[in-house]
């Protein structure tokens, strides 16, 4: 048995085999080769085993897709058979004495960009085509076979690191939990597998070797540790824990439609964090009060390309009408530092958490911010659509950001599209400037949401990505306390409502502090959205609210 110690992110207990997570890249080298009658028959083995394996994916796409459907991959096993493409690769291998992968690159890249070079949307889409048999031959002949998507079953997920957008893309159902080498318990990867209630540790080293590929393994996210090739007796503690697990689960969905009440009477709203439509069906199977905090830069992090303003209209219109009039906050687009995102071409930066980022992404790229308005207002007549802006360190900028919401508004009146007047604008505090002048931003907004992970990160000078220095992230400090008693102080004097989004807001042993500093909401991740009402119903706060008040004073 091999025990691997990195950090835990989100507790759990899974049990199964290991898949590493592979980049789809190849690197294709150019390699003489002497004996190209061998070539050649090396390609025609990996060809018909891709074309083996494409008959496989057909018989079992009829099974679960339709003939329609399945359609594609016959298609693909005629392609690996086409004479020209097969000429190709044989004529390349024996003429320039090349390696078969090589052969097998170059025909792909010639074959498709003639097809897209046709003015028929057809042939274009063929190119695709060209591609995607290419790389199942290639496949056979690296010997790579790493595409996730296509093994069968649920695997506890290993990676060197995963970036946000890969962690969105992958297939939730198939993945019973994360392991990566790298990574910090902040990062956004580890908040997505807190979204997801997926078991995830990170930073478990080097240990993690790409040989365990296949191997059984114990992953316990709430000692950060997992177990390779487990002893029996290991195994079966495991296996007792996760059904106790599953018991604590279920317990806690008896408190399914109760009030979030304290024992003397105070209420507090607990609402659900999101990345995506998805993860709506996460935030009602927890019972959750509302969206209090959607990630909207994951709708971009999934694209190649700007979500139009359809594609983001029928996102926040879907989650706002599957929410039922409940309280839905918006958060608009926050890229920048570790949400990287290609199409928006963003310069290199020595220090990008401080850089251009979220809302001044925004106000400089006025087109970008416009669309994804122009889709929120719109989408605002379906439910109750609050707006937030991230990243917030000045009253001016909220002033800008106002103007613009009402150039948007004033363009739907022109063009005679509805948008709900009373949608509520919102800042973010997550910045130490933002809590400085928090007096003066509730004079502009309706309400605040805390960011304590970017509050933390900003006012404790610690980076949130960089896991060497995550004992140094001391979300409990004096200082954090005290600036969240102090927003809230500000909010209520201007009769704006407070809530907090960052993971603090799920930390249980603050509960009791929050409630007496009178915050009226906490938005966490779904799966944390019933201990956390748990915990409030078994609270009694009044009484000590002083006492609770002093300890941070
Ligand atoms: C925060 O900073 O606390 C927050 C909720 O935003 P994000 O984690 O997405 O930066
Ligand atoms: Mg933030």
């Amino acid at each position: 048995m091999i025990t691997l110690q990195g950090k835990g992110v989100f507790g759990g207990i899974a049990i199964g085999k290991i898949s590493f997570f592979t980049r789809e890249e190849r690197k294709i080298k150019r390699i003489r080769i002497e004996d190209t009658k061998n070539e050649i028959e090396r390609y025609t083995a990996a060809k018909d085993a891709a074309g083996e394996e494409l008959g496989k994916i057909y018989e079992k796409a009829l099974q679960e897709v339709g003939e329609s459907n399945a359609q594609i991959f016959e298609i693909h096993r005629m392609m690996l058979e086409d004479q020209d493409y097969n000429d190709s690769v044989a004529n390349i291998i024996t003429t320039q004495e090349v390696n078969a992968e090589y052969a097998v690159a170059i025909t792909s890249d010639n074959f498709s960009q003639m097809f897209a070079s046709i003015d028929d949307d057809y042939m274009k889409e063929r190119a695709a085509d060209v591609k995607d048999i290419s790389n199942r031959v290639l496949k056979h002949l690296t010997g790579n076979d790493g595409e996730q998507k296509e093994k069968a079953g649920k695997f506890i997920i290993c990676a060197d690191d995963l970036a946000p957008s890969e962690t969105v893309q992958l297939d939730k159902s198939a993945v019973l939990a994360f392991v990566t080498k790298a990574g910090s318990a902040n990062s956004h990867t580890a908040i997505l597998a807190r979204t997801m209630n997926i078991p995830a540790i990170i930073g478990v080293g080097e240990g993690l070797l790409s040989s365990y590929e296949g191997r059984m393994a114990v992953v316990d996210g709430f000692d950060g540790k997992i177990y390779i090739d487990p002893e029996e007796e290991l195994l079966a503690m495991m296996e007792r824990r996760q059904q106790e697990e599953e018991e604590k689960r279920r317990l806690l969905l008896e408190l399914k439609g109760k009030e979030n009440v304290t024992k003397d009477g105070q209420k507090i709203k607990v609402y659900a964090n999101i990345g995506g439509v998805d993860d709506v069906a996460a935030a009602f199977v927890n019972d959750a009060g509302g969206i209090g905090l959607f990630r909207s830069e994951f709708l971009y992090l999934k694209q190649e390309n700007y979500p139009d303003e359809e594609l983001q209209f029928a996102a926040y219109k879907k989650v706002l009408e599957s929410m039922s009039g409940k309280d839905v906050v918006i958060r608009t687009l926050d890229i920048g530092a570790d949400k990287q995102i290609d199409y928006f071409q963003l310069a290199h930066e020595e220090n990008p958490a401080m850089g251009f980022r979220a809302i001044r992404i925004c106000l400089e790229r006025k087109a970008v911010f416009k669309t994804q308005l122009r889709a929120l207002f719109r989408a605002s007549v379906y439910g109750k659509l609050c707006i937030m802006f991230p990243m917030i360190t000045a009253v001016e900028e909220v002033q800008e950001v106002k103007q613009i919401v009402e150039e948007v508004k004033q363009e739907l009146k022109t063009e005679g599209i509805p948008y709900r007047e009373q949608t509520e604008i919102g800042v973010m505090i997550e910045t130490p400037a933002a809590v400085m002048i928090s007096d003066l931003l509730a004079k502009e907004v309706d309400f605040f949401s805390i960011g304590t992970n970017d509050l933390t990160q900003y006012t404790l000078a610690i980076d949130r990505q960089n896991p060497q220095i995550d004992r140094f992230y001391r979300p409990h400090h004096q200082a954090i306390l005290r600036m969240i008693h102090m927003v809230a102080e500000n909010a209520h004097k201007e009769g704006k409502w407070v809530g907090i989004c960052g993971e603090l807001g799920a930390d249980l042993s603050l509960t009791e502090k929050f409630l007496a500093m009178g915050i009226d909401e906490l938005s966490v991740s779904p799966p944390m959205i019933l201990p956390l009402r748990e915990k409030i119903r078994s609270l009694t706060v009044a009484e000590k609210r002083d006492a609770l008040l002093n300890e941070i004073l």
